[in-house]
């Protein structure tokens, strides 16, 4: 007999099972190795694709930042100069019967809703306009007209407001541009204020509608009156002041129903406040007057000598601070806002 291992040494039965045992063990351990290798593969594949994606978000990023960031970041805009290029001095100004408001519109396509502001430069001033008027459509056409491009030649980031009295009771002009600085702060914070009669249209563009550091009066001449100031306090017509000048100084009085006066009592107290008018040159300032009859409704104002002589102990209390109206609808029109308000009764 020849050398033989135990397991020779088993039954043939014994042999076979023992047999059956290590290939089932060994299959279990391929099993149990393969599915590890499989993990693993799995995880280097899965890692592999997780490289590949912050790779491709790292590229992305790169684009969307770098490369775009210079391409969609407005240049920062420069000051607006000192002196516009685009001034004209002295221009021709038209009143043709037929003109439309469709036609202003059109000439003017870079205002949107009355506001304005170059695309070139940044505005030295954000000057809103506050025009009153009742019953004046065919002045106001004129003068949207002319001041446009008027305003937009001179640079300025503007807007313009027109405040018009709902009903018939008589007029009240300044009471009107009470609401228009109200109103008109609830937009922006404008800086100054042109306070504008609608009949009276600048002719030379180097009149600047901007603020200073006291009121200006912008009316010296007008055709009407020979180009002459009317008197040395007149202050009347157009005038400019900052926020805080007309805050100052309470506004206008809510008290004159009726034609002159309330001008005189602005005059009053910006001199209270030891403020001094200032008035370009009068061969700048000068207007042309669209000719009209007095309005119905407007009649003059007999008892502005009176009123004007209670405004050192008034002023207080009468402006901007007791200044109540009933906004009846604030439209915003390609030209300019429109805001109507019912302001009461003397
Ligand atoms: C009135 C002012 C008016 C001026 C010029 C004055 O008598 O009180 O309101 O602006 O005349 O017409």
């Amino acid at each position: 007999m020849g050398v033989c291992s135990p397991a020779c040494k088993l039954p043939r039965r014994g042999k076979s099972c023992f047999l059956l045992i290590l290939s089932l063990s060994l299959l279990v351990w391929i099993a149990a190795f393969s599915s590890d290798a499989v993990k693993s593969a799995l995880v280097s594949f899965a890692t592999a694709q997780t490289l590949v994606k912050v790779e491709t978000v790292k590229d992305q990023l790169h684009s969307w930042t770098a490369v775009p960031s210079r391409i969609n970041t407005p240049a920062q805009k420069a000051m607006c100069p000192e002196e516009s290029p685009l001034l004209q001095g002295a221009v021709k100004l038209d009143f043709e019967s037929s003109l439309k408001l469709k036609d202003v519109e059109s000439n003017n396509k870079d205002v949107t809703e009355g506001e304005y502001e170059p695309s070139d430069c940044v505005s030295r001033q954000n000057v809103a306009i506050l025009i009153p008027q009742r019953n004046r459509e065919k002045h106001l056409l004129y003068l949207l007209h002319h001041l446009h491009p008027f305003l937009q030649r001179q640079q300025l980031h503007y807007a313009i407001y027109v405040i018009q009295q709902a009903g018939d009771v008589t007029f009240n002009r300044a009471k009107l541009l009470n609401v228009g600085y109200l109103e008109a702060l609830k937009d922006y914070s404008w800086d100054c204020f042109i306070f504008h009669d609608v009949d009276l249209v600048p002719e030379n563009d180097h009149n600047l509608y901007v603020c200073d550091k006291q009121p200006k009066h912008l009316v010296v001449g007008r055709n009407a009156t020979g180009y002459k100031l009317r008197y040395k306090g007149y202050f009347g017509g157009v005038t400019a002041m900052t926020k805080e000048q007309f805050l100052q100084v309470n506004g206008f009085s809510n008290a004159y129903w009726g034609w002159g006066g309330e001008d005189d009592d602005l005059r009053i107290r910006v001199e209270l406040q030891k403020m001094k008018i200032m008035r370009p040159p009068a061969d700048i300032a000068r207007y042309t007057m669209v000719f009209h009859k007095r309005d119905n409704g407007n009649e003059i104002n007999k008892d502005r000598m009176k009123l004007l002589g209670r405004t050192p102990q008034v002023w207080r209390k009468d402006g901007l601070n007791n200044c109540s109206y009933q906004m009846l609808s604030l439209e915003r029109l390609p030209l300019y806002v429109n805001v109507t308000v019912d302001i009461g009764k003397p």
